[in-house]
């Protein structure tokens, strides 16, 4: 098929922040420099911001440095003059910790939702004459005939039936084409997936590793207690996860009666019957919790997965053509529970070695390479390195978890052993109890939702007549080996209910999809215990449409 190619100087993928952070400090670089660049920035999502989703915590330090007038000019914020409090929570109470860890304290942060800043870095960058183009899905990376080197993307087909044929509306993917692409899919990227298949940017690297989240913007009550108390963020570990399985709870105030409140389940628990959505709601009704959202009603929900694995986890940084950041290249720092920040400098040091890059005409990696030697000597390396074994700390059990958190804690994230191991979450689950959970009661629709009203409150479209974009390699599996060793966790551990195992007439089971409710949140392609399901970009479009989260 003929294809139209669109030419670029640069082309970023995915409009996080670490990409709108990118694009934006390189257009201005750019014109500082006086050098007239042609830059691309393609979203996935209908709009920019509507696929992104975080708790959020900013810490401002890379949005300084970007734009140090980033509140006269408008940046959404929630909160500043933040107050921090840490819980410990029992099924029936809880405790607060005398004592916050200095990773923690949020003083000099501020509480934004991570949707309504892309949306806002998004109209920057239209400003500076950045080519922003929402909608568009990068499905394929492109290489010249060497097969090594990077030279753009294609954009996937628009207009094909379940079947994959034509209908009348059909457009054909584009091809982008630059001297530089930038991948900033976020966590476990598809296109990232091909690229590191290709050319092996993980290679001798650990397993990079995840979180999922459920949240929700709840408004509540305005004689809310919880709207005059002097703490205005709130972290929970404990109850309903307890101290075995990774993750923990967070509530933060944001404007107009309205918390930020959420879940993170790690994604190397052990339980197959464990479903993080139930655990989400059983994280709700907690006393502490339900005391803070009484009376209050859902405005939004949504759920996506974080790169939980950090330093160890960071897969080479540049190729030839290419660049990773963000949580694309494993940046969270989940001692600190923030990783817009890091994401947002780490496109800003991309964006410094491409214009380089640029003046040398030179886009091979041992030019591109330059990013990596800035992100190494930048804060980035300064806070990942420090966080470098704290996940590994968390994953382990009981109370050998503290014991180990507090020997990093007093020498600087070293611990007793360094490198701590990390192992892939797909390999974590085990066979045993096949008894499912009792699901939490009393769900009004309105304050605690069911699974399905939560999807519907993320704002989820899809064009139902397109392939499917969840790729089962082997159907059969799922009926046989997956169903009697662990009872189809994708059926749990999915919080769209896309996946939903029937039984058909003469008692044979199948594997029911419903791809159209797909948060996009990879948490499939993650967690599936025999790697049997794979993500792939739906129509460009599809999806949440998250504006407040
Ligand atoms: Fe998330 Fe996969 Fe479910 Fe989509 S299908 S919502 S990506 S777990």
């Amino acid at each position: 098929m003929e294809r139209e190619k669109l030419e670029f100087d640069v082309l970023f993928v995915g409009a996080g922040p670490a990409n709108l952070a990118g694009a934006i400090h390189l257009k201005k670089l750019a014109q500082q420099k006086g050098k007239e660049i042609e830059v691309c920035l393609i979203e996935k999502a209908e709009s920019i911001g509507a696929h992104s989703l975080s708790g959020a915590v900013l810490d401002p330090k890379a949005l300084k440095e970007l734009m140090p007038d980033y509140l006269e000019k408008g940046c959404p914020i929630e909160a500043t003059d933040l107050r921090d409090g840490f819980f410990y929570l029992t099924a029936s109470g809880q405790f607060k910790l005398p004592y916050t860890p200095r990773y923690m304290h949020n003083a000099g942060c501020c509480i934004i939702s991570l949707s309504k800043l892309c949306a806002w870095l998004g109209t920057v960058a239209e400003e500076l004459g950045i080519n922003v183009f929402p909608g568009f899905a990068g499905t394929e990376a492109l290489y010249d005939e060497s097969g090594k080197r990077v030279i753009g993307v294609r954009t996937g087909d628009k207009g094909l039936n379940k079947d994959g044929k034509q209908k009348s509306t059909f457009e054909p993917g584009v091809d982008l084409l630059a001297n530089v692409t930038v991948f900033g899919e976020g966590p476990k990227g598809s296109l990232m997936r091909e690229v590191a298949q290709k050319i092996g940017i993980f290679a001798g690297k650990m397993p990079p590793v995840f979180e999922t989240a459920v949240k929700e913007v709840i408004e509540i009550p305005s004689e809310s207690p919880f709207l005059k108390s002097p703490d205005t963020v709130l972290h929970t570990f404990g109850y309903p996860l307890g101290l075995n399985t990774k993750g923990g709870g967070f509530v933060y105030r944001m404007k107009e009666n309205r918390v930020s409140l959420g879940l993170v389940v790690g994604m190397d628990y052990e339980d197959p019957m464990l479903e993080p959505y139930q655990e989400f709601l059983r994280f709700k009704k907690h006393p502490l919790i339900a005391d803070i959202i009484r009376g209050g009603k859902v405005l939004q929900q949504g759920a996506k997965t974080l790169s939980a694995g950090g330093f160890y986890t960071m897969p080479q940084l540049a190729v030839d053509g290419a660049l990773f950041v963000g949580d694309s290249a494993s940046m969270q720092n989940v001692q600190r529970l923030k990783g817009i920040h890091t994401a947002m400098k780490s496109g800003m040091l991309a964006a410094e070695a491409i214009l380089s890059a640029i003046e040398k005409n030179d886009f091979s990696m041992a030019t591109l390479r330059e990013y990596a030697l800035k992100v190494d000597a930048s804060w980035i390396k300064t806070e990942l390195y420090e966080a470098r074994n704290f996940g590994q700390a968390l994953s382990q059990k009981g109370l050998s978890k503290f014991i180990t958190v507090g020997a990093q804690y007093v020498s600087g994230g070293r611990g007793f052993v360094d490198p701590l191991k990390i192992v892939d979450d797909a390999t974590t689950m085990k066979a045993g109890s096949l008894m499912a959970a009792t699901n939490v009661q009393d769900l009004d629709g309105k304050l605690y939702l069911d699974k399905l009203t939560g999807v519907y409150w993320s704002g989820v479209k899809h064009e139902e007549d397109q392939p499917c974009h969840l790729v089962i390699p082997d159907p059969n599996l799922c009926v046989t080996r997956c169903w009697d060793t662990f009872r189809s966790p994708c059926a749990r551990f999915c919080p769209g209910q896309v996946y939903e195992m029937v039984q058909e007439e003469g008692g044979r089971r199948r594997l029911k999809l419903t791809p159209s409710n797909c948060l996009h949140c990879k948490t499939c392609e993650i967690k599936d215990p025999f790697k049997n399901i794979i993500w792939t970009c739906p129509e460009g479009g599809g999806g949440p449409n998250y504006s407040i989260v």
